[in-house]
């Protein structure tokens, strides 16, 4: 039994006994960490559901009633009986969940269901789908008429393709159909250009993402990425600066209900070095502090360039209108106040953190590739490494084979398909939690947390051969490639330095050797005191 769906049956029973408004408030908080804690299980479909439930919950504190007429009750009750039959059906399936599990994505497909009207697929429908899989992805075409069991469960999202022909009402139709097929799942819907109104209606009908019937196949891919890496996107890291030990205590609770990681720090001097270490996405700010007030600590914070953007959110009960305006001028993003309600402070730091992720995108991520770009990539593996010390570490260096002569026969926008087909190969294959960072103009570095050498070792080799087996180009100017690699264990007392250095010697064996391999480096008995 999940532990929030206990909790969940618990606050839910108390309210049946004493409808009050803070218990129904209690039984809204257990909905949302069980929506996380399903979410993080990948049991996207039945987070759905909870999350519709938990809306419905927020409306009824939101409509003022402290408690609920009898009618809601039952309603609201059948609602999260049908959660939890929901989460008994697919606890029932232990093998399947299993599977899901194992799932260190390494191995197993990101799944994409794809759903084509009409009888005839437009032209560029099937290499585009054949692209999709290249990159790692299961294309599951799906059609209405044929039964698709499940068709949304660990879907990243589902395709629409709608006939050329098809009017306005009849593609909302179809929509619809597709949306009762698979009420859970991101849908992506490729159409000719509609009139605002059919557009709304589309969205309204269920669809996600609308693209342009032009919108050529780099395009979908590129969104199918952005999706998966959102969809296992890892969990917010709020830094707690507070000097009260009891305040700090109750704000980490509340964040951990919501499956938010956080660190405090009490002493708001440190706050700096804490930054660097533990790398937030986002900072809740108490005021009053002795020594150094929190408006003091944000503007320290704000002199560094990298921090400049971080969200700091003041978290105090400063009642004075003028120092809290004040307190946003000097660098501060939000003022909320103390006491605070704890669904308001999830949702602010939800939003903040997703709108600071989607910015920092832009700028940690090299253009062409979407991968971290070289700069980013060494900070990253510094926090690995020091995380490293419960789990094994293995980095790996890449560099496509002789580029240069694809470049020369090819020309140089062949070259730059190569080195993406490559980057979104690894971006598709790999796990949310690997670092995979273009390194140089045609060189990745990657790391995989967890991982001893051999496992890398089974991991590149799979790349390898499925980088080797790809055509690029087009019709008449198919090539193939393929990429060397040098592999290197992490071993406590190496720098950042020492280990790309060894995998980078690995990689030149592996160009030495003849190319389209992958070698481990060399680990003799002074492994670690290089
Ligand atoms: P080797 O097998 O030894 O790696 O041979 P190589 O030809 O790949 O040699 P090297 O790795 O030294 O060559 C890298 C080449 O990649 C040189 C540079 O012109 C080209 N290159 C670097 N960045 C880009 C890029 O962004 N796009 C393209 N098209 N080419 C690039
Ligand atoms: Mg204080
Ligand atoms: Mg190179
Ligand atoms: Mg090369």
């Amino acid at each position: 039994m999940l532990t929030q769906m206990t909790r969940l049956e618990e606050r839910w029973q108390a309210y049946t006994r004493r409808p009050e408004a803070g218990i129904l408030a209690d039984v809204v908080l257990a909905l949302h960490g069980l929506g996380e804690e399903l979410t993080r299980l990948n049991l996207l479909r039945v987070a759905r559901i909870c999350e519709g439930i938990e809306a419905l919950g927020l409306g009824y504190m939101e409509g003022g009633a402290a408690s609920l007429s009898e009618t809601q009750r039952q309603a609201f009750s059948r609602q999260i009986d049908t959660l939890h039959a929901a989460i008994d059906l697919f606890m029932a399936h232990p093998r399947e969940q299993r599977q899901q599990h194992e799932e260190l994505a390494w191995t197993a497909a990101r799944r994409i269901a794809v759903f084509i009207a009409g009888e005839v697929p437009a032209p560029d429908i099937l290499p585009l789908l054949d692209t999709i899989r290249q990159i790692g992805f299961e294309v599951e075409e799906a059609t209405l008429d044929r039964t698709f069991t499940h068709p949304e469960r660990g879907h990243v999202a589902a395709l629409l393709f709608p006939s050329e022909a098809m009017h306005d009402a009849a593609l909302l139709d179809w929509v619809q159909t597709v949306r009762q097929h698979c009420p859970y799942t991101q849908l992506i819907l490729r159409t000719p250009s509609r009139d605002m109104e059919t557009q709304v209606a589309l969205l309204r009908a269920g669809v996600d993402v609308l693209l342009q019937q032009n919108e050529g196949s780099e395009q979908i891919l590129r969104l199918l990425l952005e999706l998966t890496e959102v969809h296992e996107a890892a969990a917010y890291r709020v830094m707690v600066v507070e000097d009260s030990r009891v305040a700090s205590t109750i704000i980490q609770r509340t964040l951990r209900e919501h499956g938010i990681d956080s660190e405090a720090v009490r002493d708001p001097a440190e706050v700096l070095d804490r930054l660097d270490s533990y790398q937030p996405d986002l900072v809740l700010m108490d005021m009053q502090m002795p020594k150094l007030d929190g408006i003091e600590a944000t503007r320290v914070i704000r002199q560094q360039r990298r921090w400049r953007a971080l969200p700091i959110v003041y978290l105090s009960g400063e009642q004075n209108i003028a120092r809290q305006i004040e307190a946003l001028r000097l660098g501060g993003d939000q003022f909320l106040g103390k006491p605070f309600n704890p669904i308001m402070l999830a949702a602010v730091i939800k939003t903040s953190v997703e709108r600071y992720r989607t910015a920092q995108r832009h700028t940690q991520l090299d253009g062409l590739t979407g991968l971290l770009r070289h700069g980013v990539a060494l900070q990253r593996l510094e926090l690995l490494m020091e995380a490293a010390r419960q789990q094994p570490l293995t980095v790996a260096m890449l560099d496509i084979d002789h580029f240069k002569a694809i470049n020369d026969s090819y020309g140089h926008p062949v070259g730059d398909r190569v080195i993406m087909a490559l980057a979104w190969l690894l971006r598709g294959k790999l796990r949310s939690t690997d670092l995979i960072a273009r390194f140089g103009g045609e060189e990745f570095l990657i790391a995989l947390p967890g991982a001893d050498a051999m496992t890398a070792q089974a991991v590149l080799e799979q790349l390898r051969e499925r980088f080797a087996g790809q055509l690029h180009g087009k019709n008449d100017t198919l090539l193939q490639a393929s990429f060397s690699a040098g592999i290197a264990t992490y071993h406590a007392g190496m720098t950042v330095g020492e280990l790309i250095e060894l995998a980078d010697a690995a990689l030149l064996q592996a160009k030495q050797q003849g190319r389209n391999r992958v070698v481990l480096a060399e680990t003799g008995d002074n492994q670690g005191r290089l």
